[in-house]
């Protein structure tokens, strides 16, 4: 079984054997056409160009999509061809990655704030990358050092941007710990980055999955702290990822009033009369772009045994117990609903999802699961561990289990705690 993977193009087609798979509505349809004893990942091409769409139409800025939520190239070329002219890489083979897939259009941004030198001298030299982010005195000495022209002449076209660390309070999982200067510290190290750069910008990142816009504007309230201690004129608001999409138990407010509250936060800060306003976002990109079809293969009380888990991509699911929206496929199955939780294909214990997935309380092996929403760090954390891991993707036209852009998430309701902040 072998996954065809073109590069580039916008329709693409996925080949099992003889037979077309790029025609099917839904994963019902898959389940009676090949009835898949692999998991299947679904694609929703339509869901991923629409969100694109949204935050280039609707974002006060630029929106710089963050790779490594969901490498594949087959979804890189929907967010370009949908108005993602920006992309977020975090290491140098997502920078190939993103040039092989999409050509020297792009612009590309390299924003993992410790890198190679090697890795920086190949973005800069070979792939025409400009921006580069930075949390030390080290690390710019490095980008400096790796960007010379062959004269030994420093480089006048970087854009630098100095990564702030800011609070994770507000978001599911925090990136707080490992990147980020402390406010405290932050002023010499703007103004050296403002002697070398030709853009100076601050980016930051509230934690992923922020389930209020509040933490933006708390992040923002700490730039303008930066920007006051260290006066220095600063081109570049990059207020990162975060931007949440919409799972079982965690609804956030909808994506317009966090784009508004940026938008009047950022407005307010003393930046340069040209400055411009970024954001990197992956999950909200990504994650309705992938569900996946597994199979119940053994079930024991209300633990069912399934063919996709821990080391593929239900990572979240095992290790920070995400709750992934899930689907009986089965039909006849009875309207009682229990919960249950998953044990996935490995031999070992910790490939466990504890959920809990509510699901037909007479479910039986051999039945088929749809679980949604496994765009954003789900398809991208599938390994090869106990020979598990490899499969088909197949296109579907259906809608995402839930959706952020889908126009029925402007309940003014649910924006009432957030329209007041300023
Ligand atoms: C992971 C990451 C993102 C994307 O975060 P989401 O929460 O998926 O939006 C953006 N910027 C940086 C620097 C990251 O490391």
């Amino acid at each position: 079984m072998g996954t065809s993977k073109p590069q580039g193009g916008l329709v693409q087609r996925s080949v099992w054997g003889s037979l077309d798979l790029s025609i099917y509505l839904d994963a019902p349809a898959v389940v009676r056409a090949i009835a898949p004893n692999e998991p299947v990942i679904l694609n929703r091409p339509q869901a991923a160009g629409r969100a694109a769409r949204f935050f280039a139409t609707n974002f006060p800025g630029k929106s710089l999509y963050a790779v490594k939520a969901n490498p594949s190239a087959d979804l890189l070329a929907v967010l370009w061809d949908n108005g993602i002219t920006h992309f977020d890489t975090a290491s140098i083979a997502e920078v190939r990655l993103v040039r092989e897939a999409l050509g020297s259009d792009p612009t590309l941004c390299f924003m993992h704030p410790v890198k190679p030198v090697a890795a920086i001298h190949e973005a800069y030299h070979i792939h025409g990358v400009r921006t580069f982010s930075l949390d030390s005195h080290e690390e710019l000495t490095k980008i400096v050092e790796a960007t010379r022209g062959r004269d030994g002449e420093p480089a006048a076209d970087l854009s630098l941007c100095v990564r702030l660390r800011v609070s994770s309070e507000y978001s599911e999982l925090s990136l707080a710990s490992k990147f980020g200067v402390d406010l405290v510290d932050a002023a010499p190290l703007l103004q050296a980055t403002r002697q070398v750069a030709d853009c100076l910008g601050i980016c930051f990142h509230v934690g992923s999955q922020a389930m209020t816009p509040f933490a933006y504007v708390q992040a923002l309230e700490r730039v303008r702290a930066a920007i006051v201690q260290a006066a220095v004129t600063v081109d570049i608001i990059d207020v990162g990822g975060g931007f949440p999409s919409i799972y079982p138990g965690m609804e956030p407010a909808p994506m317009e009033d966090y784009f508004a509250v940026i938008h009047r936060a950022a407005e307010s800060l003393p930046v340069s009369y040209s400055s411009e306003l970024w954001c990197e976002p992956g999950r909200a990109l990504s994650a309705e772009y992938n569900s996946m079809i597994v199979q119940v293969e053994k079930r024991r009380g209300t633990e069912l045994f399934i063919n996709e888990g821990a080391y593929g991509a239900l990572y979240d699911a095992a290790h920070v117990d995400w709750r992934f929206p899930v689907k009986c496929l089965e039909a006849g199955r009875g309207e009682a609903m229990e919960e249950f939780s998953f044990y996935g294909p490995t031999c070992d214990d910790a490939d466990f999802m504890e959920g809990p997935f509510r699901l037909p309380a007479d479910i039986q092996p051999g039945d088929y699961i749809e679980i949604g929403m496994l765009g954003a760090y789900g398809a991208a954390m599938r390994t090869r561990f106990n020979g598990f891991g490899t499969g088909i993707d197949i296109d579907v036209r259906d809608e995402p289990m839930s959706s952020h852009y889908n126009g029925t998430r402007r309940d003014p309701r649910q924006s009432d705690n957030v329209v007041s902040l300023r």
